[in-house]
């Protein structure tokens, strides 16, 4: 065992970490990405999914079959050596299950999870892997309902469930601890101002720096690839934890 037991690490991550692993980063996409094609409003909106409902299975399914092509990479599996090694808490705002796959024990995903589905009726969720949405087998399991079927991801103008957990655990940081985010714009969720008013120790690793969020909401920063800056990133944690 290494480290204050007591002292705590929180991972907050963003797509930026899966970008290396191939995976559209959802501000940034390229003219060919998925992002591209399909609007956000339309495919993502809690207020119109209904009405888009083939729409929506479709970019879903897309994606999925986009994530079983994927691999984790060396900022995932830094993180969950984090988490064998210093307990460390792996909050991601990512759909995706690239960290499961690298060996993370528990993931909180504060946007939902692409390989699921869950029933808008009775609450049901279940996983439905890599696989096309299909209206003949992905039927609610519980109620039987079609078009409550919606996929387990936080849309545009949906409450984001797990936000209370995510607040508690950001909020219940000290001086103590170690707040790590990693590929992250700051978008949807103000994490720059969450690390400048935390009393813990913060970093910053993101692929360059930018207006949000700012490097001076940081006690440290490092910029680079994620898969690349993993090792470094690793002896700046390491030094902190092991004060
Ligand atoms: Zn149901």
């Amino acid at each position: 065992m290494t480290g204050t037991p007591q002292r705590r690490l929180v991972v907050f991550s963003g797509s930026g970490i899966s970008a290396d692993s191939g995976l559209d980063t959802f501000r940034t996409s390229g003219g060919a990405s998925l992002w591209a094609r399909y609007d956000p409003q339309v495919v993502c909106n809690f207020d119109c999914w209904e009405k888009n409902f083939p729409l929506v299975h479709e970019f879903y399914s897309r994606r999925r079959e986009e994530l079983g092509k994927a691999e984790p990479n060396a900022a995932h599996i830094l993180a969950v050596d984090w988490e064998k090694r210093f307990g460390a808490e792996l909050i991601t705002q990512n759909v995706d299950d690239l960290f499961e796959r690298a060996g993370a024990r528990y993931v909180m995903h504060v946007h939902g999870f692409l390989p699921a589905l869950r029933c808008t009726s009775c609450g049901a969720q279940w996983l439905i892997g890599y696989r096309r949405f299909s209206p003949e087998t992905d039927r609610c399991p519980k109620c039987g309902g079609l078009d409550s079927v919606k996929p387990n991801v936080v849309f545009f103008n949906e409450p984001a469930p797990r936000y209370g957990e995510m607040w508690r655990s950001l909020g219940n940081l000290t001086a103590n601890d170690v707040l790590a985010v990693i590929g992250t714009s700051g978008m949807v969720l103000p994490i720059g101002q969450v690390a400048r008013r935390s009393p813990a120790t913060t970093i910053l690793s993101n692929l360059q720096p930018a207006e949000s969020p700012r490097d001076d909401d940081f006690d440290h920063a490092i910029h680079g690839r994620a898969a690349e800056i993993a090792p470094e990133l690793d002896k700046l944690v390491t030094t902190l934890m092991e004060r």
